[in-house]
């Protein structure tokens, strides 16, 4: 079956005994044991997995083409999980202009631990290949970047981390599997914070994991989910799977509003650049398009002027709502230095945008209305 079919079908067999169209929520933190003291269901304890959980990680799975799934709380939580199952003292790769969430993680977080890491411009692979050392472990990919959508090239730095005995991981949020596959370009794991696209709503926080093999690295990753307890609870598992169900549509139109909105952009005068891999004019266009089926929701741009300039175009929009986060039907954008906070290097005059579903034409007559003088 094809990737809209298995969205909507996958998995609703999974404690489902009535065989309801849409299967239940089942809050129950508790399964009943055997007689005989044993339990020898999926289920004894809601932390270690229920119905709803694992309808989702079967949704997810089967979305990017992985053997195995596992679902978290919160992106981050999904992203900690990850490389909680190194060693202490291995050390990563990643992106230098990487989500600032998961830059704080590492940073804050997992160099207590003695995870060693490097923060690289990704664009060229020479440039990951000469940044590995001896106790490198695992390649994290992140494009597009966020904000700056540098594009990397997946199939062959995969290749590249798999000939040194790296894993390659892919930080997907931002494409979703509608619009690009790290999998089936030879990655290892597929990572989602799912509060964006898959939940499509902005209301719902959580993570996912997506692993192409059911390995000793995978079980790694079950075992902090399970013990380590960063678990989205059944409610929220059964939303993502009502969400999923129209992801791939909900893509398509995120993609059309966008292509609209970024070339309404780049023809504005007050626009001196356009972040959007869909753009011809745009530098990683020819690798996003090899790698990619459609561009995204997401477009960052600068603008002549200077930071009062960038927060004041932002004041002035009456559709476009003020607000971080991005991958709901409503569009959204912000002044993304303001957001990141401490430490960010991202341009002053850079607004980023997230396309929401509204017709396209009333989005761009709102960026019309706010880039007016
Ligand atoms: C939001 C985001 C995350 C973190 O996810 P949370 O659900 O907020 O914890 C990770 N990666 C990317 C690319 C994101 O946009």
């Amino acid at each position: 079956m094809r990737f809209e079919t298995r969205a909507i079908h996958a998995g609703l067999e999974i404690g489902n005994p009535s065989k309801a169209i849409i299967p239940p929520i089942s809050p129950s933190t508790i399964y009943e044991i055997d007689a005989d003291g044993r339990n020898d269901s999926d289920f004894h304890y809601t932390r270690l997995g229920n119905p709803n959980r694992l309808q989702f990680e079967k949704v997810a799975a089967f979305l990017e083409g992985g053997e195995a799934a596992a679902a978290f709380s919160s992106g981050i939580a999904a992203g900690m999980a990850i490389l909680q199952s190194l060693n202490p003292g291995d050390h990563i790769l990643i992106p230098e202009d990487v989500y600032s969430g998961n830059r704080r993680m590492v940073q804050k977080i997992m160099t207590n631990w003695n995870l060693e890491s490097s923060f690289i411009n990704m664009t060229e692979t020479g440039s990951i290949e000469s940044s590995i050392k001896p106790n490198t472990r695992l390649l994290w990919i992140e494009t597009p970047s966020n904000p700056l959508m540098r594009i990397t090239d997946i199939a062959e730095s995969a290749a590249l981390a798999k000939s040194r005995g790296l894993i390659t991981v892919v930080d997907n949020t931002w494409p979703t599997p509608v619009n690009q596959r790290p999998l089936e370009l030879g990655a290892d794991i597929v990572l989602h914070s799912t509060s964006k696209y898959f939940g499509g709503h902005s209301d719902i926080l959580g993570g996912i994991v997506v692993s192409a093999k059911h390995d000793d690295f995978f079980e790694k990753i079950r075992v902090i989910q399970r013990f380590g307890g960063a678990v989205p609870s059944p409610q929220d598992c059964w939303m993502l799977s009502r969400s999923t169900r129209t992801l791939a549509y909900r893509m398509r139109g995120h993609n059309e509003n966008a292509d609209a909105a970024a070339r309404f952009l780049e023809g504005h005068h007050r626009v001196t650049e356009v972040y959007y891999p869909g753009l011809e004019s745009f530098y990683g266009h020819d690798i996003a398009k090899k790698q990619m089926t459609g561009f995204g929701g997401m477009i960052s741009f600068l603008i002549d002027g200077n930071r009062e300039d960038a927060i004041k175009m932002v004041a002035k929009s009456k559709l476009i709502k003020r607000a971080t986060s991005l991958g709901g039907v409503e569009s959204t954008w912000e002044h993304r230095r303001s957001s990141e906070g401490e430490g960010s290097v991202t341009p002053e005059t850079l607004i980023r945008l997230s396309v929401g579903l509204e017709h396209p034409l009333d989005i761009i007559d709102d960026l019309a209305i706010s880039l007016g003088d």
